[in-house]
């Protein structure tokens, strides 16, 4: 199964960025991430073994994480595959510190392909055919988190789709 770690915006925030997606969208074209697949990719795992996604679920159902707030105020774009984002301007320390402490957990379940950088960010578009480099005024939300969850991605008729396995408990 393929797998990630993530945070799923609360649903006021969720409807936020849908409106900002809207927005770009109209602007930019390219393909809209529907709300319901918004999401900050903490970790991305890649194919893992039934049973070893098992085990992890069972890991995050138990793994508390400490509770934080991201403000998002930049737009960004990966050139290559096309894709519009949003998140912040600076670097998040504390983002930082929980994908650095997830990373070093899943290794010690044998889970490879820790990235070099981290660049937190919410894919708004995908597939955009042209970036331009007039950007529209910058966003100013606040994700305030308490948990992370573990997704399973599968294709469904040409569109990603992700299913929640579990969730860590309530800071
Ligand atoms: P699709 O690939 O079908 O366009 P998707 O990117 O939403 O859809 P996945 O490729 O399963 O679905 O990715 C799930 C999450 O993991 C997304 O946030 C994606 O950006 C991230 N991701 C995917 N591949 C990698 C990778 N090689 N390194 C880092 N993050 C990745
Ligand atoms: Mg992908």
């Amino acid at each position: 199964m393929r797998l990630f770690l993530a945070l799923m915006p609360p649903p006021v925030l969720r409807r936020r960025l849908g409106e900002l997606a809207d927005r770009a969208h109209a602007r930019l074209g390219g393909r809209r991430v529907p709300d319901d697949s918004l999401h900050l990719t903490l970790a991305f795992l890649g194919e893992v073994p039934q049973a070893q996604g098992e085990a992890l679920a069972r890991w995050l159902e138990t793994r508390e994480i400490p509770a934080g707030e991201w403000r998002l105020d930049a737009w960004g774009a990966f050139r290559r595959p096309g894709i519009v984002w949003v998140g912040s301007r600076a670097p998040d320390r504390a983002l930082a510190e929980l994908q650095a402490a997830l990373w070093n957990e899943l290794e010690q379940q044998g889970i490879a392909g820790r990235p070099s950088r981290f660049i937190p960010h919410v894919t708004l578009l995908r597939r955009v055919p042209r970036l331009e480099r007039a950007k529209p005024s910058p966003p100013d939300l606040v994700w305030p988190y308490r948990r992370v969850a573990l997704l399973r991605s599968f294709t469904d008729r040409d569109r990603a789709r992700y299913q929640i396995l579990a969730r860590s408990p309530l800071a």
